[in-house]
């Protein structure tokens, strides 16, 4: 089985992307290739930050690689907290706080609606290509469900009437931003070889 390089640290994301592509590519995190040194994510735009981590993996260690960027863009708040998905609620804030946070700034406002917005960079051959994935949706008013990470126990995509955190792997990824990302990805490296 051919083998990528997912250039994360992030055990939710490699789960949601091994799980998606089972049976046709394996997915190395960098935890499995003994990477271990942090990705500084200090860009102004979620796609700058995506090229950044590619760049950041493939100079220190020479192999091709993936990566995303992934954030939550709340129409309510004009977008944000978007490239500071991560850090909303301060510089080592957990989910927890970020999701605090959130609710905490939507109290009141009527219009719910929400992004979140993938874009994943691959670093093949000397070049860097980008692929965006988005899932629409709204912000609940409280937490529901324990699954996925993150945002997820807040966020209920469109047509849907529960939370990403109440849905498994499998159906998650039937409709989610990274999922539709990752297609794009395979799609690209499918063409190409
Ligand atoms: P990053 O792409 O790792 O920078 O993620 C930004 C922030 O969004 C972090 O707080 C993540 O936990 C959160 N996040 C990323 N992807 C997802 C997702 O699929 N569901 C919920 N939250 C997510």
């Amino acid at each position: 089985m051919k083998k990528l390089i997912f250039a994360t640290h992030n055990a939710n994301k490699v789960k949601e992307v091994r799980n998606q592509l089972i049976g046709t590519y394996e997915i190395l995190g960098l935890n499995d290739i003994g990477f271990h040194e942090e990705i500084i994510e200090d860009k102004k735009t979620i796609v700058e930050n995506s090229i950044a981590k590619v760049r950041f993996v493939k100079e220190r260690t020479g192999y091709d690689c993936f990566a995303d960027d992934t954030g939550l863009e709340v129409n309510a708040l004009n977008g944000r907290p978007g490239v500071f998905s991560k850090r909303f609620a301060g510089q080592n804030a957990s989910s927890d706080d970020n999701i605090n946070k959130l609710l905490h700034m939507l109290k009141g406002k009527q219009d719910r609606s929400a992004q979140f917005k993938t874009v994943i960079s691959l670093f093949n051959n000397g070049e860097i290509q980008t692929f965006e994935g988005i899932c629409k949706g709204n912000i609940g008013f409280k937490r529901s469900g324990n699954f996925g990470f993150g945002y997820d126990p807040i966020f209920i995509p469109e047509n849907k009437n529960i939370s990403f955190g109440q849905m498994s792997l499998e159906e998650k990824n039937k409709i989610a931003h990274r999922a539709r990302a990752v297609n794009k990805l395979i799609g690209y490296l499918t063409n190409l070889y």
